[in-house]
């Protein structure tokens, strides 16, 4: 068969580029010794995940420890699956992150490696396909969705693995006459790989991830160019890492089983294969077992999940880096100061199967991160959130930057040896202020003492009050007025006999907490009453007596 005459009427493209001004037009990076080239290569048919900002850090790690390159390729061959503003999002989503590229599609700066958007790339693929053709190596492929399906049923009711292959596959010998009759009669079709691998013959193959794993060769025939002309994903991807000169491939291991499809690929287009890396799923314990994180029941593994909990992203960063490499966490005790980006990352110390997300962990980690934060920045970050998620009152009161500060550095203990940690994320720590205005202060007054013993210390401590006091002296008047109401005074007396008292010191300043703050737990109530003023502490205490 003359296979240049019936490339040619397959792919009558005249203006396609020839197969050596690809590689001149792309030619291999100079970058230093052992740089590594990765990229993130999401296709925009739905929302990246967790598990997408885990593989994307590890690319951003590797190619950025060894003074690489880190790029963003759109892969948008499947137009039907396509979902609006999935790319705006993974952009979005990676730089809240904080996850940067170095170039790729949307990205500022050295682009020469471009267009990263596989749909302006088809002249590349179709010279590609071509050349296959022209060598024997492909084929166009006229079978029907209704001959695949009844194919597929028989492969499964044959209890035999499907798809295209063997004496599946229909059109792989199809005669000269037979191809020509086909095209003159208008039906549609699409080229497919004529696979020279046989599934007997095993390989071992080093994953950079995984170690050393066995690779059983393709025999599928796979569609290489779809009937629109729109290459799939196996052979885009393959082009593509070549001429953008990526070295490393970092992706989900969901993608293990097209790993023989991909290294048959590289070999018939005559391209060194790119190292490989696998990751391992993301699992979480639930009832005593591990399992995968799902998009269905975990919430958690949408980074939508994270932006409007308001988690601080680095704290989510840092967290998912104890993922990566088991030793960074011992690495960032010993480093209290140092960034992440310093910790000598490295691949080949990823995890090689399932690793365990822990929300606990995380916000453990989100709180550590938060506590280095000065008052100003935390508000800065807190506000960041407000203006998003945050209800009117929210942005009303964070208008008031000084009276927030004022709440934060007291809330984080600012200044002071011990930092408190009660902050694990925004919409909480929001919330934790809440009390701090009135219109969503709302207390469910709950007084654990006698009522007459109550009013009488909100009476009498209100009474003796002054803003002016400091720590000490504001707690000298309350235990007098803890003494006069019926509370012990001091606490041996009250070890002593707790009989004869309402209460310890500690339980008649509770009073007084719960009618301030509206809960029995709170930071410094002196300071908290200094930051509210004299008139609405005042007020408070009065509003709480009328309760009673
Ligand atoms: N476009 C593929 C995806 O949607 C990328 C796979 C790869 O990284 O090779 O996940």
């Amino acid at each position: 068969m003359d296979l240049k005459k019936l490339a040619a009427r397959l792919i009558p493209d005249e203006d396609l580029p020839s197969l050596s001004d690809c590689e001149r037009a792309y030619p291999p990076r100079s970058l230093p010794d052992g740089a590594e080239v990765t990229r993130l290569a999401p296709s925009p048919t739905g929302f990246i995940h967790l598990g997408n900002l885990y593989s994307a850090l590890a690319d951003e790690r590797a190619a950025h420890t060894t003074g690489g390159v880190f790029y963003l390729r759109i892969e948008d061959t499947d137009e039907k699956r396509r979902v609006e503003g999935a790319v705006e999002s993974v952009i979005r989503s990676l730089k809240y992150f904080g996850v940067d590229f170095d170039e790729g599609a949307e990205i500022d700066g050295e682009n020469a490696y471009g267009p990263y958007y596989q749909r302006r790339r088809a002249q590349i693929y179709r010279a590609f396909a071509k050349d296959l053709i022209e060598r024997g190596l492909a084929y166009p492929c006229f079978c029907t969705e209704e001959e695949l399906d009844e194919t597929r049923r028989l492969q499964t009711e044959r209890k035999q693995i499907t798809g295209y292959y063997g004496e599946y596959a229909k059109c792989r010998n199809l005669s000269e006459e037979q191809i020509y009759s086909n095209l003159d009669a208008g039906r549609p079709f699409v080229i497919r790989l004529k696979s020279q691998g046989d599934v007997s013959v095993k390989h071992t193959f080093r994953d950079a991830i995984k170690g050393s794993i066995t690779v059983t060769e393709n025999d599928q025939d796979v569609v290489i160019l779809k009937s629109d002309g729109i290459p799939t994903y196996h052979f885009a991807h393959a082009i593509d890492d070549h001429f953008m000169r990526t070295t490393l491939v970092i992706r989900g291991e969901e993608w293990l089983s097209s790993l023989p499809i991909h290294i048959e690929l590289f070999k018939v287009l005559g391209f060194p294969l790119p190292r490989y890396g696998h990751t391992c799923s993301l699992m979480k314990v639930d009832g005593g077992t591990k399992r995968k994180l799902s998009k269905r029941k975990d919430p958690e593994l949408s980074l939508d999940f994270y932006r409007a909990a308001g988690y601080y992203p680095r704290a989510v960063i840092k967290y998912l880096m104890t993922i990566l490499n088991s030793n960074f966490e011992e690495w960032s005790a010993k480093n209290p100061e140092k960034d992440y980006k310093q910790f000598p990352f490295s691949v080949s110390k990823m995890g090689k199967s399932g690793a365990l997300f822990d929300l606990d962990k995380l916000n453990d980690v989100s709180r550590d991160e938060l506590a280095k934060l000065s008052p100003g920045e935390m508000y800065d970050f807190l506000c960041g959130w407000v203006k998003e998620f945050g209800t009117d009152a929210d942005r009303q009161h964070f208008a008031n930057r000084e009276y927030i500060e004022s709440i934060l550095a007291l809330i984080t203990g600012a200044g002071q040896k011990k930092r408190r940690k009660d902050i694990v994320r925004a919409e909480q720590g929001v919330r934790l202020m809440d009390y701090f205005f009135d219109d969503t202060f709302a207390p469910a007054y709950d007084f654990r003492f006698p009522k007459e013993s109550v009013r009488a210390m909100l009476a009498g401590f209100a009474e003796l009050y002054s803003e002016k006091d400091d720590n000490s002296a504001w707690f000298s008047k309350l235990k007098t007025a803890a003494g006069a109401a019926g509370f012990a005074a001091d606490n041996a007396a009250y070890k002593a006999a707790p009989q004869n008292y309402a209460g310890s010191v500690s339980d008649a300043a509770e009073v007084v907490r719960v009618a301030i703050t509206g809960s029995p737990n709170s930071p410094d109530l002196c300071t908290i009453m200094g930051i509210l003023g004299r008139e609405r502490s005042l007020a408070r205490i009065t509003k709480a007596a009328a309760s009673l």
